[in-house]
């Protein structure tokens, strides 16, 4: 992929000592940062909701509500309003799971911050891009397999909520 610099618009070259760095002929730094994202597991009765994609990339498998976070956003207030937007139902977040980065398919690097939040209202309407199948719950100690899942890094966030969940008291 070629990346042109922000300041003088030349081609630029990465560094290989710092893979994040692109220098253009001129000397212009241009650093590469992955975009930030807040990605939720709604929770309710020991079960996590789960959509299921209507558009690329990987229409039909089962995809977590998220989104990137917009400028003066915190990361909390992404995860409700795209819950809202992508499901139709409110949450309370309740707990950050973790981050795990990942690369979106037109090769920009996110990392994704993964909350865990608790149903509250409303009933779980899809959106556009999850409206490719009825939304479902699953079982927290019976999540979905690899191949059922939008994205590689769900089975890393999966297998950590499993672990907040057996760690969690009165549950
Ligand atoms: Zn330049």
């Amino acid at each position: 992929m070629t990346r042109y610099c922000t300041t003088c618009g030349s081609p630029t070259t990465q560094q290989t000592e710092k893979q994040n760095l692109w220098v253009c002929e001129n000397k212009h730094d241009n650093w590469i940062n992955p975009v930030a994202g807040s990605i939720v597991f709604v929770i309710k009765d020991g079960q996590a909701l789960f959509g299921v994609r209507s558009i690329d990339p990987n229409p039909g498998k089962l995809c977590l509500p998220g989104g990137f976070i917009e400028l003066g956003e915190s990361a909390e207030q992404t995860a409700v309003r795209e819950v809202k937007a992508e499901l139709g139902i409110d949450v309370t977040v309740i707990d950050f799971l973790g981050s795990y980065p990942s690369t979106y398919t037109n090769g920009r690097a996110t990392i994704n911050f993964v909350f865990i939040a608790d149903y509250t209202a409303g009933e779980v309407t899809p959106g556009d891009d999850l409206n490719g199948g009825d939304p479902m719950w699953r079982d927290i100690e019976n999540l979905p397999a690899q191949d059922d899942l939008a994205w590689e890094w769900y089975a890393d966030a999966q297998k950590d909520l499993s672990e907040w969940w057996q760690r969690k008291p009165g549950k």
